[in-house]
C-alpha cells in the first residue's frame, strides 16, 4: 500500500527533543523557539514571527488581531479547510464566503468587489496547494476600501509571489505579504513539528506588539523578558498560544533541513506532471494550475476530474490497486454546520473543486519508482 502522507523524519529530531529536554526550559518561547523564529525572520524578511501550537492557533491569533466587531464581515473562500473560517467566526464575524477561480481553487480577486460592504474588514486569502493568489489584485481591493488581509499560508512554506507587472520587483515570500498569516506545521505539510504546530506571522509593525501579548495570555510578559518593563501582569485579551519547546526542537530539525525536503518533493512532482500530462492532454482531468505570478513548493499534486462520479471511480480504483489518493475539501458554504447561515450565493468553482479534486500520494520519503508505479496505473486506467 502506497499511503496518501507520510511524515519525514530527517534524523535529529531525537537528538534535539533531548536537547531540549536535558539543556532548555521546556514551556514555550525557549531557546528553540526563538531558534525557529529567527530563522524565518531571516530567510523570508517577515517583520515579527511566533510559534503557536497549530496553523489554527496562528489563524485564531489573526482574528483576534484584526479586533473585529460583532457584525464585522470577513471574506474567506468557501474552498479551504474549515478553520480559515472559524477562526474569524469565534471572534464574533460574519463570514462571507468568496467562490475560487475558474482555472485553480483559489479565492477569485475579480469576485471582491461585489462581495464588500461598509461593514467588510478583513480578507483571507489561502494559498492551495501552496500555489500563490493573486496578491497584487487582493491587496489594490483592501488598500481601496481599508481592508486587513491575512494570509492564510499554511501550506504555502518557501513559496513565492512575483508581480508580473513591476519585473524588477523581488519575488515576495507567501506569509510576507499581507497584514500577517498563519503556516503550518501539521504532519500532513511540507515539515511538521512533531505532529502539530503553526507560526503567526506579523507583517505590519502596527500589530507586533499586541501579537506578543496575545500570545502570552494577554500579559506584557514577553517585554518583561526583554528587560524592558520591570514588571508583568495583565493587560489584555489573550491565550495560550506557545508551544513547548519539545515540539519547537523537533521543527528546528524539520528547518535545517527544508531546503532538501523541497528539493525531493519538487522532483517528485515533476515526475507527476511529466507522466500524466500526456493524459491531460487527451482531456481525462487537468492538471495543477500554477500561474505566471506563483511558484511551487510541492506541497501537493492535484487532478481534477470531469465529475464526481469519475473522481469517485477514480479514487476507488486506486485504492483497489493499493495507492491512497484522497479528495480534499467539501465547500464550507454548504456545510453542516454552516449551510444554514449562508446567504444562499451559488459557489460554482467552489463546487467543482470539492466535487473533482484528487490528490495523488506526495510526502519526502516517497520514491521515485512509487510514483512511477502510481502513473503506471493512472495509464493503465484510461487505455
Ligand atoms: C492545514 C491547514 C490549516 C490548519 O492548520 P493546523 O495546523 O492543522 O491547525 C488551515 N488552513 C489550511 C488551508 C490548511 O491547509
Amino acid at each position: 500500500m502506497i499511503n496518501f502522507n507520510q511524515p519525514h523524519l530527517t534524523g535529529k529530531e531525537a537528538h534535539y527533543m533531548y536537547e531540549a529536554v536535558y539543556t532548555c526550559k521546556l514551556s514555550g518561547n525557549g531557546t528553540f523557539t526563538k531558534r525557529c523564529q529567527a530563522w524565518f525572520e531571516q530567510r523570508y524578511g517577515f517583520r515579527k514571527t511566533l510559534l503557536t501550537s497549530s496553523g489554527t492557533d496562528a489563524l485564531e491569533m489573526c482574528a483576534m488581531l484584526c479586533d473585529l466587531k460583532p457584525g464585522d464581515e470577513v471574506i474567506v473562500p468557501s474552498y479551504t479547510f474549515v478553520s480559515t473560517a472559524l477562526a474569524f467566526l469565534r471572534e464574533g464575524a460574519k463570514v462571507v464566503f468568496a467562490d475560487s477561480m475558474q482555472r485553480n481553487p483559489n479565492i477569485d480577486a475579480e469576485s471582491l468587489e461585489a462581495l464588500i460592504t461598509p461593514r467588510t474588514k478583513v480578507i483571507v486569502p489561502v494559498h492551495y496547494a501552496g500555489i500563490a493568489c493573486d496578491m497584487d489584485a487582493i491587496m489594490a481591493v483592501a488598500k481601496k476600501h481599508n481592508l486587513l488581509v491575512v494570509e492564510d499560508a499554511a501550506q504555502a512554506i518557501d513559496s513565492y509571489y512575483k508581480s508580473p507587472i513591476t519585473k524588477n520587483q523581488y519575488p515576495m515570500p507567501l506569509g510576507g505579504i499581507g497584514h500577517m498569516a498563519a503556516f503550518s506545521f501539521h504532519e500532513t505539510k511540507n515539515i511538521t513539528a512533531g505532529g502539530e504546530g503553526g507560526l503567526l506571522v506579523v507583517n505590519d509593525e502596527r500589530f507586533v506588539r499586541r501579537a506578543e501579548i496575545i500570545w502570552e495570555k494577554g500579559t506584557n510578559r514577553a517585554e518583561f523578558f526583554r528587560g524592558e518593563v520591570n514588571k508583568y501582569g495583565w493587560v489584555d485579551l489573550g491565550s495560550s498560544f506557545l508551544p513547548s519547546e519539545v515540539n519547537a526542537a523537533f521543527l528546528w530539525a524539520q528547518l535545517e533541513n527544508l531546503d532538501m525536503i523541497q528539493a525531493k518533493r519538487k522532483k517528485l512532482w515533476e515526475t507527476y506532471l511529466k507522466r500524466l500530462k500526456p493524459l491531460a492532454e487527451k482531456g481525462y482531468f487537468t492538471l495543477p494550475d500554477i500561474p505566471e505570478y506563483a511558484t511551487n513548493n510541492a506541497h501537493m499534486f492535484y487532478l481534477v476530474l470531469p465529475s464526481l462520479e469519475k473522481r469517485t471511480a477514480f479514487i476507488k480504483y486506486l485504492k483497489d490497486n493499493g495507492v491512497g489518493a484522497v479528495f480534499h475539501y467539501l465547500s464550507l458554504h454548504s456545510s453542516e454546520y454552516y449551510k444554514n447561515r449562508h446567504d444562499g450565493r451559488e459557489l460554482p468553482n467552489c463546487d467543482r473543486y470539492a466535487d473533482c479534486l484528487v490528490r495523488l500520494p506526495l510526502f519526502y520519503d516517497l520514491t521515485q519508482e512509487q510514483v512511477h508505479t502510481i502513473c503506471d496505473l493512472i495509464h493503465a486506467y484510461y487505455q
